[in-house]
């Protein structure tokens, strides 16, 4: 931390700054300028009280901080991406840029079997499906549940494909952690710090949602609380935030996979289809996705989006998929991840 004194600080008070930096266990060094003084407290930030209180003192002008508060996620000391391995296929780094594809919600055998099936031929790694669905109303359909579960282990059996699906409360970690490959956190529970403390001991690779109004420095502390409970398998979703724009359901905000792939080593995945919320745009902002360096696709599709039990207005037909896999794939080999 860095102490930046009011310009013309007399000594006692300079001193009296000094003496509470040591109490607070950080050796204080006292650099003069000519017009400010300013006080860098070395230790690591970790271990000790944070000093940024000691901006309420009134000889103090600001406390700003040098290091991270994200250690384990930042990129700083980190020589090259991480790769997050689940169910055999890296994901990150210089690995193929990946394709998840499934329906929003897992509905029935026929549903999840006919996309399982039409992902894996247009060269999905991962089929994604909620068995635990986290909806706005309560009268909305809330996911087959542990069925969903069964029908997700069922296309993983037929095809190979690794699931994601997504972990809605601490009492599913086991059944949910039995079949999943990436456990989906979503955006609604992006800061539940004790289910991403849950999550994190099933050992499972984790997908972490960005919340719908959260910064991208809360978004890397959400995966600094998995990190630090000894999961480094990590993997970070932007899935759109809230803005003012009602055009679409949500901003899919491209510069924060940027920020976070410069600000971590983690890989980082987008989520076209909450983030437009609308079919007809799911397939430029994947395009855009690839360009902007992401490393993979969350996409919704659905064999019959209009009869889809949620989120069916913003669901890719099979057809669909098989013309946003031709649309990427120039920007992919752009991009130099093709595989
Ligand atoms: C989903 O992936 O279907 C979902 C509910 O995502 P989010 O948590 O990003 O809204
Ligand atoms: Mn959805």
């Amino acid at each position: 931390m860095i102490i930046v004194l009011r310009p013309k600080t007399e000594e006692s008070l300079i001193t009296q700054v000094e003496v509470e930096v040591k109490k607070l266990g950080y050796e204080p060094r006292l650099i003069r300028g000519e017009i400010q003084t300013v006080i860098a407290a070395i230790g690591d930030e970790r271990g000790h009280p944070s000093l940024e209180s000691l901006g309420t003192w009134p000889q103090v002008e600001s406390v700003l901080p040098v290091q991270r508060r994200y250690k384990l996620v930042a990129q700083e000391g980190r020589r090259s991406a991480s790769v997050v391995v689940a169910n055999g296929v890296g994901i990150g780094g210089k690995e193929p840029f990946r394709l998840m594809a499934g329906p929003c919600s897992v509905e029935s055998e026929e549903q999840i079997l006919a996309v399982a099936r039409a992902a894996k031929k247009a060269g999905a790694t991962f089929l994604r499906g909620g068995a635990y669905k986290p909806r706005t109303s309560p009268y909305e359909f809330q996911g087959l549940g542990e069925k969903g579960l069964e029908l997700l282990a069922l296309a993983k059996k037929e095809t190979g494909l690794g699931i994601v699906t997504e972990l809605l409360s601490e009492k599913h970690v086991e059944k949910v952690a039995a079949v999943a490959d990436l456990l989906q956190i979503g955006a609604r529970n992006a800061q539940n710090f004790s289910l991403l403390q849950a999550a994190a001991g099933s050992g499972k690779a984790i997908m972490l949602k960005r919340g719908l109004a959260m910064k991208v420095e809360e978004w890397l502390m959400a995966a600094e609380y998995v990190m630090s409970a000894g999961n480094g398998q990590v993997i970070l979703c932007e899935r759109g935030i809230r803005t003012f724009e009602t055009g679409m359901r949500n901003t899919l905000d491209l510069g924060a996979v940027a920020l976070a792939k410069r600000e971590s080593h983690l890989p980082v995945v987008v989520d076209p289809s909450q983030g437009a919320g609308r079919v007809d745009l799911v397939i430029a902002l994947s395009r855009a996705a690839v360009a902007v360096g992401a490393d993979g696709l969350l996409v919704e599709v659905h064999p019959l989006p209009a009869e889809a039990k949620s989120d069916g207005q913003q669901q890719l037909d099979l057809a669909g998929l098989n013309l946003l896999v031709e649309e990427i794939a120039p920007h992919v080999k752009a991009m130099g991840r093709a595989g």
